[in-house]
């Protein structure tokens, strides 16, 4: 039986017309093709049939280019700067970025080209200095852990902790620790009455969560108290907490300073 031969002429893959027949290479088949930008290639039967071959080469190249064109690398997206190209996923591009802040991320080509991603997030860090989370005060930024952002708090029995930012904002964290471990003994009735007396009384400093401040509130001040050397020391009233708390660990960190400053008084 004589196999009938296949005659590709004229029928078109992808950019490609087939025009005639070329002689064989090895036994394989070879046919003369035009493309649409106007090339001839010679392109194997199985290629043709194979869907493997659907132009003389220019479709590739312009999906090279595409690729080309956008090429972020050095660019500037708000604190990102653009290292290198990352490994695709789900077939979005990714990019190997920098924050301004040290912060390295891979962050996808339609975040950064959209104006969603600027920043590794640090943009958003708020300051919590002087704020207060339980029987925690923010003393002040600590370093960076795993990239979280933490703060150096103290807690009201004096122990200081590093906290994680978020721990605080959404009260995972109220203490040192010193709360799950429970109060070393409960108030009696008559240490409450006696609170309530005190509390009555708007002329007297009230006790804040953070030790050695005292809110009066009739001037909406806060008074600061230092212990050194076992010593409480009245440091002076101050408009905010802020301040308050400020001057009472200047005070406290550098007692040789303070009180050489109180002699020349
Ligand atoms: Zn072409
Ligand atoms: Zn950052
Ligand atoms: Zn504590």
């Amino acid at each position: 039986m004589i196999r009938k031969k296949i005659d590709l002429t004229g029928q078109q893959f992808g950019r490609l017309t087939v025009l005639t027949e070329a002689p064989q290479r090895e036994n394989a088949r070879v046919w003369i093709c035009t493309c649409i930008c106007g090339k001839k290639k010679e392109v194997l039967q199985t290629s043709l049939r194979g869907g493997t071959t659907k132009s003389c080469g220019c479709l590739l190249q312009e999906r090279l280019n595409e690729k080309q064109l956008v090429n972020l690398t050095g660019k500037q997206f708000g604190k990102w700067t653009v290292l290198k190209e990352a490994l695709e996923r789900k077939q979005d591009r990714y990019w190997l970025c920098k924050c301004a802040c040290g912060n390295e991320r891979e962050v996808a080509q339609k975040g950064l080209m959209a104006g969603n991603s600027k920043s590794c997030g640090c943009n958003r860090i708020k300051d919590l200095r002087g704020g207060a989370y339980g029987k925690l005060t923010v003393l002040e930024r600590a370093e960076r852990r795993n990239g979280r952002v933490y703060w150096r708090c103290e807690c009201q029995c004096g122990n200081r902790v590093d906290v994680r930012g978020e721990s605080l904002k959404n009260g995972n964290t109220k203490s040192c620790g010193c709360l799950k471990r429970g109060p070393k003994k409960s108030l009696s009735n008559h240490h409450k009455d006696q609170k309530r007396t005190r509390k009555k009384d708007p002329n007297t400093p009230i006790a804040t969560a953070i030790r050695g401040v005292y809110f009066h509130k009739p001037t909406n001040t806060w008074d600061a108290y230092a212990t050194i050397g076992g010593q409480k020391i009245y440091l002076g009233r101050f408009p905010n907490l802020k301040e308050a708390l400020i001057k009472r660990t200047d005070a406290e960190e550098n007692p040789s300073i303070f009180l050489n400053k109180e002699k020349q008084h």
